[in-house]
């Protein structure tokens, strides 16, 4: 036992403790579904997806969010939209903790979306095989794989997505809603 506590000069360490969680905890709120954090915030050592403990492992991203009226246009011009994201998205960084569990399915959508991209390419070399008339096939086949893939793997290893930025915060979505009942209401 550290001779700390036996010593009743000895600084007040329990409350220290409390203290410290609690301020942890009550740097973000919830608002709907969504949990708000300041940019920067670092969230408890807790799963951001399921709320269990996450042993110390942090997932840190600089997060980008961009207007979604600005996607009109996209559909107009998307070289110009491309400019324009760069320059009028905001963004902000956030840390949060995730467990094993939720650790390894992100590796494994990652995986699969790999896989399942570069199979697209074989399957798309197939065209130079077949008779002419069956060439779309295969090439579509391929292309459909690598879309799907990519598709698997990039929404599959997402973890901090956010629904908005400001100035001073991030509007996170896909967040556990037991963490989220561990948070105190959003005042706008
Ligand atoms: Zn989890």
């Amino acid at each position: 036992m550290p001779m700390e506590y036996d010593n009743p000069y000895a600084p007040p360490m329990a409350d220290l403790d409390s203290s410290a969680s609690l301020t942890e905890v009550t740097d973000g709120w919830r608002d709907g579904t969504l949990l708000v954090v300041p940019k920067g915030a670092e969230l408890p050592d807790r799963c951001l997806k399921c709320n269990a403990p996450a042993h110390g492992y942090r997932f840190k991203r600089t997060l980008y969010w961009l207007q979604p009226a600005w996607f009109i246009l996209f559909l107009m011009s998307p070289p110009i939209y491309i400019v324009v994201y760069l320059i009028v998205r905001k963004k902000g960084k956030a840390t949060a903790g995730l467990c094993l569990t939720h650790r390894k399915r992100r590796v494994l959508a990652i995986l699969i979306g790999w896989l399942t991209s570069l199979a697209g390419i074989p399957t798309a070399f197939l065209a130079m095989f077949v008779p002419d008339h069956y060439r779309p096939i295969p090439l579509i086949a391929g292309v459909v794989l690598m879309v799907a893939g990519l598709s698997v793997g990039m929404i599959g290893s997402l973890v901090l997505i956010p629904k908005r930025i400001d100035k001073r915060f991030i509007w996170l979505n896909k967040v556990s809603p037991d963490l989220l009942e561990s948070y105190p209401p959003w005042r706008a």
